[in-house]
């Protein structure tokens, strides 16, 4: 497959690539998606019971959502655009013994090879790294199981997001390094909400993802201005 014809951007892939190895490091840059993996595993867990689900994971990266998905007992494949992520998950496995199934795709691909429905797709911090979200969306929906749930996580656009999510985050705490996020690919819930419908996907749950810099603290709660996570069902059900 040639790179280009992919729905991949080569600049946000050599970011996570260039720190790749430090991604079960839990004080390396990663250290906000290990303190937010306990809070969105329990969210995941208690909507569609993990446990025996076949479950796909877009965008795994090294794997901190996949394998803790495993490890409650749910079938998981989990694919990433980049092999450099997928090798430290691979690697990481080796230590942990997850039975976690990675493979080097992207979603669209992944749909296209024909493969069978899952119950539960994970999509997570991911849709504000691609050129086209609406396609990732749409591939991720058709490879839902007709009684099937979607979870898709990412962080809202407007002036509370740029000055929490990038000056905030990456300047001032230094959560994460200068240049992880662009704001301009940024979504808000009403965007992911367009694609989500369009793709059969109807919205049963919104919850925003907060950070409290004085507690050092993530919790889910109603305020979803800058990271929240949405559970999506195939409609008609
Ligand atoms: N979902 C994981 C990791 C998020 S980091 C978590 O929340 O813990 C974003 C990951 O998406 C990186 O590993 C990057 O390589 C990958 N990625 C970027 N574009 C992609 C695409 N189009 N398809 C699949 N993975 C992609």
């Amino acid at each position: 497959m040639v790179a280009d014809t992919r729905n991949v951007d080569p600049e946000e892939i050599s970011k996570f690539e260039a720190l790749a190895e430090r991604w079960w490091d839990p004080a390396s840059e990663f250290k906000p998606l290990h303190d937010i993996n306990p809070l969105r595993l329990d969210f995941i867990d208690e909507r569609v019971k993990l446990c025996g689900k076949r479950v796909l994971d877009v965008g795994c990266g090294g794997g901190i959502l996949a394998e803790s998905m495993a490890e409650r007992g749910a079938e998981v494949i989990a694919i990433d655009a980049s092999e450099v992520p997928i090798s430290v998950a691979k690697l990481h496995q080796k230590e942990s013994g997850s039975n976690v199934d990675y493979r080097l795709g992207t979603v669209e691909e992944i749909a296209a090879a024909g493969e069978a429905a899952f119950d539960v797709i994970t999509c997570l911090e991911l849709v504000e790294h691609v050129p086209d979200p609406g396609s990732v969306i749409g591939a991720c929906a058709s490879l839902i199981a007709q009684d099937g749930h979607a979870f898709f996580s990412t962080i809202n656009r407007n002036p509370k997001s740029y000055l929490f999510a990038i000056i905030g985050a990456e300047y001032v705490l230094k959560l994460l390094p200068k240049g992880t996020h662009d704001y301009a690919k940024f979504i808000r819930p009403s965007e992911l909400d367009a694609w989500s419908r369009r793709a059969g996907l109807k919205l049963s749950e919104l919850k925003g993802m907060s950070y409290n810099p004085i507690t050092r603290r993530y919790r889910l709660g109603d305020d979803v201005s800058v990271n929240y996570l949405s559970w999506y069902r195939r409609s008609g059900d």
